[in-house]
């Protein structure tokens, strides 16, 4: 069995779901005792949005290819990045590695293509729904991606870091979610992703009537399958 790499943290909510998921996904396949074997490192997230909130995406560049090569230093054979946002440095990081990075958008690709869609909603941090390096790299393969309106991303935005990213979970917030998966789907969504790592905890698929694309759960199970390959 090969070692994954998780560079967690952001936030430890999630990469709690990752590191589950993961050793799950081990026990499943190989039965009995079977677990992964996981090498960590797990940074402050509140020093991470900070440098979010600055534009300091150097900064964020250099933090995590220190993370990474030291993850690699120890035994790590591939790296998970354990956020989506963060996948907006993902290409420099890989460039300072010599084992691979999995990048989230490949599993997900790979499950929304398997569902026979082709246009999907993205929700995620303001970063990601904003900006371009996930929705181009989905586009890339053949995945349009569409968008909330600006309010409500700022909305969204809010739920993952000052509730979800603190562990907190509440109805009014799932309904919210719901309610931009709905908006989305009348814009012609076939599905949405969850491209926030942390939006699996409060929307799960009974809380909608179209398809969810887990980002958490598809990116573990790649790690998984490297694992075991
Ligand atoms: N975990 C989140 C994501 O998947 C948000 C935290 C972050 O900004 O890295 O984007």
């Amino acid at each position: 069995m090969k070692t994954i790499g998780l560079l967690g943290g952001m936030s430890w909510e999630s990469t709690a779901l990752y590191y589950q998921s993961i050793n799950r996904g081990i026990a499943k396949r190989l039965g009995g005792l079977s677990s992964a074997k996981i090498v960590m490192t797990s940074v402050n997230f509140a020093e991470v949005a900070t440098l979010q909130r600055a534009g300091d995406w150097t900064g964020l560049t250099e933090r995590l290819t220190s993370h990474a090569q030291a993850l690699e230093s120890i035994g790590a054979q591939a790296i998970l990045i354990c956020t989506n946002t963060m996948h907006k440095v993902a290409i420099d990081v890989q460039a300072a590695l010599s084992i691979p990075l999995l990048h989230i958008v490949e599993p997900t690709v790979t499950a929304i293509q398997a569902a026979g869609l082709t246009k999907v909603g993205l929700l995620g941090t303001q970063f990601t729904m904003a900006q371009p390096f996930l929705k181009d790299k989905y586009a890339v393969r053949g995945v349009t991606c569409l968008v909330p309106n600006a309010e409500t991303q700022a909305e969204v935005h809010r739920i993952i870091f000052e509730e979800l990213c603190q562990g907190v979970i509440t109805d009014a917030s799932r309904y919210a979610l719901a309610s931009a998966c709905a908006a989305l789907a009348q814009a012609g969504a076939q599905g949405v992703i969850l491209g926030c790592t942390e939006l699996t905890l409060s929307l799960k698929p009974q809380h909608v009537p179209m398809p969810l694309f887990d980002t958490t759960d598809l990116h573990a199970q790649a790690a998984v399958d490297f694992a075991l390959s």
